[in-house]
């Protein structure tokens, strides 16, 4: 067995010179200690954090009989209550932790010989400690393979419209924080999946999530399902939190398409530079530059850059009428993810962590429900008034249609010739709730 060392030394920065002030008031912790370790179980790889009290030099190795990971922290401490614990899942058996006399060591149980990679990340506004992070990667079989890129080429093909639902952060990536209760990541996921339903509903409609769990999905990732999927267009869903130095208070919904120049908008700025942190460690800044330009020559050729400003209104349309979260407007920023996106793209930032108004009505499932339909009702209006050239077969048309005085569901369903229920399924219209003229209702259109 070859025996693999890397040693990493990570240069002393300014800011690793000054003690990282923990929330509370509490002692900072020695330096080089491992505070606390994390893990996440991922489709394709088991993510583990060791969070660091301080910036340090650590060396990653790997042992055959039984096969593990070593990582030594020289004149590493060890915090107090650090214990062993079982991962389990097929990738890692589990993590234990050996105090040596000339400092730390954390060992990874593999139940197999795998690939694995690792890096180091400086603490930020969202993540305060210094962290270790190693990747260990899942044995996918050809035959696995296969399956999932045959998979992903019938939703291709399927000649539906693909609507790429992304949910941000996710992982050891938890997003902006707030003081009134769980962080980012565990809003943009059932967010996402509701979007994804309501979506769904609408026939001929397909949406596909780049993360369907708690786990870290990398940039080109994200960017990769959307181009296998066929997506006709790519949302992505997040919550906002004012960066440190905004006193203002703010609340409400923003739509955000990506801008080739710098922006003068210096909220937009500040969202784009928060928004893009978590792809810091996968992302060789030149390497994505040296794409982008490839990318947005290509979003110009197929209209995609317009189209996005285009998505962006039809958005901001419903998310303005929704009521309950205000909407602030539409803005361009510089943000990564959709930079490698060829098709239509918006970040949506559904409400403000910050904000007790905003919170208080993004934690009820109704508020939710209520956004994810504004979501999908953007998106849906926008395909069916822009269709992609490069559709072979069209699916059911659908039209809006918009209420008049004295009109009845029957009388409507009739005019289109489809079902009352069709009409209350595609509006959320429960079979007790009546309809009001000047409401916009999503209608099967007559295909004669
Ligand atoms: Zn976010």
């Amino acid at each position: 067995m070859k025996h693999v060392l890397r040693i990493i030394i990570i240069t002393i920065a300014v800011s690793a010179i000054l003690p990282v002030s923990m929330a509370g008031g509490e002692p900072a912790p020695p330096r080089r200690e491992l505070v606390s370790l994390r893990h996440w179980t991922a489709p394709e790889h088991t993510r583990i954090v060791l969070d660091m009290s301080s910036e340090c030099i650590y060396q990653v190795s790997e042992r055959s009989g039984p096969n593990r990971i070593v990582i030594d922290i020289p004149k590493g401490r060890l915090a107090a209550g650090l214990r062993k614990f079982k991962v389990g899942d097929g990738v890692i058996d589990r993590v234990r932790v050996n105090r040596l006399s000339n400092g730390a060591q954390v060992v990874i149980d593999l139940p197999a010989k795998s690939s694995y990679k690792h890096f180091a990340l400086k603490p930020n506004n969202i993540h305060p400690r210094h962290r270790i992070v190693i990747d260990v990667n899942r044995t996918i079989s050809v035959t696995e393979k296969r399956k999932k890129a045959e998979k992903a080429r019938r939703v291709a093909q399927s000649g539906d419209y693909v609507v790429i639902i992304d949910p941000g952060h996710g992982g050891s990536k938890p997003g902006a924080s707030s003081k009134y209760g769980p962080s980012e990541k565990y809003y943009t996921l059932p967010l996402s999946k509701l979007i994804a339903e309501e979506i769904e509903k609408h026939r001929g409609f397909k949406a596909v999530l780049t993360r369907k769990g708690d786990y870290d999905v990398g940039l080109y990732r994200r960017i990769e399902i959307a181009k296998q999927h066929g997506g006709h267009c790519f949302v992505s869903v997040h919550l906002n939190s004012p960066n440190k130095n905004n006193k203002r208070k703010l609340r409400g919904s923003e739509v955000y398409y990506l801008t080739r120049e710098a922006t003068s908008d210096k909220h937009a700025a500040s969202v784009a530079e928060k928004e893009n942190m978590d792809f810091g460690e996968d992302v060789n800044r030149k390497e994505l530059n040296g794409d982008v330009e490839e990318i947005l020559y290509n979003m110009l050729r197929n209209n995609a850059y317009n189209m996005s400003s285009v998505l962006a209104s039809h958005m901001a349309l419903e998310l303005n009428r929704m009521g309950s979260i205000p909407f602030r407007g539409i803005r361009q920023g510089n943000i990564l993810v959709l930079r490698g996106i060829e098709m239509p793209s918006v970040l949506v930032e559904v409400a403000y962590l910050s904000s007790k108004s905003d919170v208080t009505q993004i934690k009820k499932k109704s508020v939710q429900r209520k956004v994810a339909k504004a979501v999908a009702c953007g998106v849906v209006s926008y395909l069916l008034e822009n269709p992609p050239e490069n559709m072979e077969k069209r699916p059911a048309r659908m039209a809006v249609h918009t209420v008049s005085r004295g009109e009845t569901l029957s009388g409507i369903a009739q005019r289109y010739s489809c079902s009352i229920k069709d009409i209350r399924t595609l509006n959320n219209i429960g079979s007790k709730s009546m309809i009001r003229p000047g409401q916009k209702l999503t209608v099967y259109a007559k295909t004669d």
